[in-house]
This record gives structure tokens, sequence and C-alpha cells, in this order.
């Protein structure tokens, strides 16, 4: 127990003992001042004090190497968020190779279906040594509810490898599925999300994560079913783009489930009911006619920088139109 602890606890236990072995005041003499000479310590000035040193005590327990992944990740974070705000292809890129070099490879830090298993178990890590974990986690919560799944598009080290991978393989070796065959396949994730809980539930086997997630893949470390698997994925994400995130992911089936709940939601002009420009250009599969789907999209951007974009959006093009042909017709 520190200095301060003990200090408290004394002066807290002094001055109930003082209290309590104080004579009555006799009545010829003046009565006392009712505070006078004792401690003015409360049960609530204790807690107080016994936070603060608990506060002192782990900020002072932090080691080089915790406040370093602190940093870090609010870097990595927050630099994400401000690539998203600015609406920007080249910093999304950067945004990228940042999750990329340092929540992948240099950390290995993603969030996975073990963390789902952890919330299940009620099993959360030490909070005063594992506070990079906590601002990940809660910063996925926190955005997934104001944006939707801004993690998926701009976070994750595996999305974000496969968006840049996409961004290199000739187009012509691509095949997207068509609309329908995509939206089925789409529900297999939940699928696999279920089954891979009711398992963990059933058998407490949390090492079924390898064999349905490939996010160990940043730490190199894999059994040859493991790598087998991964070239798999890789060699068939080249033909069918982000096919892991739209199809298999179950940490994607669940952040596609909160993002229900998206206070954010991004703008349809009531031009796109016609317009199937933003339904092409979404690599996600994400717009079908005027609707958006807050499970499927992933806050890429690419639809709200069209709708930004004065010489192709339909809104913006009658927009213009409207003050040349008004003036004609009157
Ligand atoms: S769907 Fe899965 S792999 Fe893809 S970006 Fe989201 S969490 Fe990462
Ligand atoms: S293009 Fe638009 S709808 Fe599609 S994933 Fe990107 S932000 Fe979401």
């Amino acid at each position: 127990m520190s200095l301060v602890r003990i200090v408290a606890a004394l002066a807290l236990v002094t001055g109930l003992s003082a209290a309590l072995i104080v004579p009555p005041a006799s009545p010829a003499q003046p009565a006392p001042d009712a505070g006078a000479g004792q401690p003015e310590f409360s049960l609530e000035d204790l807690d107080a004090l016994l936070e603060e040193d608990e506060l002192e005590e782990s900020v002072a327990s932090l080691s080089g190497a915790e406040i370093g992944d602190i940093v870090g990740m609010a870097l990595v974070l927050g630099f994400a968020v401000f690539s998203f705000m600015r609406k920007s292809v080249a910093l999304k890129y950067v945004s990228f190779a940042a999750s990329i070099a340092y929540l992948g490879f240099y950390k290995s830090n993603l969030v996975s279906i073990v963390n789902i298993f952890a919330i299940l178990e009620g099993n959360f890590p030490d909070v005063r040594h594992s506070i990079a974990w906590y601002l990940l986690i809660g910063f996925t919560a926190v955005s997934t509810v104001l944006w939707g799944r801004l993690y998926c598009g701009r976070i994750c080290a595996f999305g974000a490898f496969t968006q840049l991978l996409d961004r290199i393989v000739p187009a012509r070796l691509r095949f997207d599925p068509p609309p329908r065959l995509d939206r089925r396949l789409a529900y297999l994730k939940y699928v696999i999300l279920g089954a891979v809980l009711l398992y963990f539930l059933a058998s407490s086997d949390f090492l079924v994560y390898r064999y349905v997630e490939p996010f160990w893949m940043f730490t190199l470390n894999g059994n040859v079913v493991m790598w087998t698997l991964l070239g798999t994925l890789l060699l068939a994400t080249i033909v069918i783009r982000n096919l892991y995130c739209r199809y298999l992911c179950s940490v994607g089936a669940a952040l596609g489930l909160i993002s229900n709940l998206t206070v954010f939601k991004i703008k349809r002009w009531q031009e796109c009911q016609g317009c199937k420009i933003c339904e092409k250009a979404c690599e996600w599969g994400a717009i079908d006619g005027p609707t958006i789907s807050l499970a499927e999209c992933v806050r890429c951007d690419d639809c709200e920088r069209l709708y930004h974009d004065e010489q192709k959006c339909v809104h913006w093009l009658i927009l213009h139109k409207k003050p040349k042909t008004q003036p004609a017709a009157s």
C-alpha cells in the first residue's frame, strides 16, 4: 500500500477514534467548536484519494512499450478518421499502409473472432496493461455505431491488404458475381459467424479462429493447412475482389449487424432512384438501386466522392441545368 493510502486510512481511523473517545463536554465548560481539532476526512474523501492513488500507480506502472502501443494505436486510428473525414483517396491509401504495417505486421493486432469469444465469456484483459487493446475495441464499437463498418473500410489490416491487392490486379482477371448471387453469398458470413459461435460455446475451443480467419498471416506463423487455405483464399481474392470480407468474415458479419444502428448514414439524392453510377462503382455490392445496405457498406467513400462530383453526379447535372433552361422558358 502506498504512503498516500496509508496516511488516508490512518487519518480516517484517527478521526473516528477521536470522535469515539472524546468525553462529552461538561455543561460548566464552554462547548468546543464541533469540528475543531478533528481531521475532516469523510469516506468520500478516502475513496477519492484511493482512486487518485490508483490512477497515479497505473500511469506510473505503464512501461515504455505500453505507452508506445497507446501512442501508435491512437495515431493509426486518428489518421484513419482524418482520412475518412477528408474523403481523400490518397490519404485512404496512406491509412491502409499504416494499418498493414503497424496493426498487421508489427503488432498483429486486429479485431478477431477471439475477441468476440472473450466478450461472450466476460473475459477482459487487465485495463492497466491493455489500454491499446481497449482503444481498438472501443474505437471499433463506437465508430461502427456512428458511421458503420469504418473499421473494415479503413483499419483492418487484412481488409486494407486485399483492397490494395485489388488495385494492382489487372481488371481482366476479375469476375464480378451477378448482384443476385452476390446478395445471397453475403449471407454466408452470418452463417459462419453463427456456426463458429455455436462451436465455441459447445467446445470452448477458441483455436477454431485459425481456420475461419486469415489474420494470423501477419504473424507469419501458421501450419501447412493454414498456409494452404490462405494461399487458396488470396488466389480467389484476385478473381473476386474483397471475397473474404464480403462473404466469409465473421468479424465483418458481427460489425454488419451493429451497422444497422448507424447514426450518420450516407446521404442519397432523389435522383439516386434511377441512376446506377454509384451502384456500379461500389466494390462491395452494398448499393441496390436507391438503397445502401448498412451491413455491407464499409464507408469506402467511393460513392460519396461521386455525390460531390458535379461533373458526374446526375443530381448536380440536373441542378446545374435548371437555371439555364428556366430563363429560356420565361
Ligand atoms: S470484413 Fe473482416 S477481414 Fe474484411 S475488413 Fe472487415 S474485419 Fe477485416
Ligand atoms: S461505394 Fe458507398 S455504399 Fe459502397 S461501400 Fe463504398 S461507401 Fe459504402
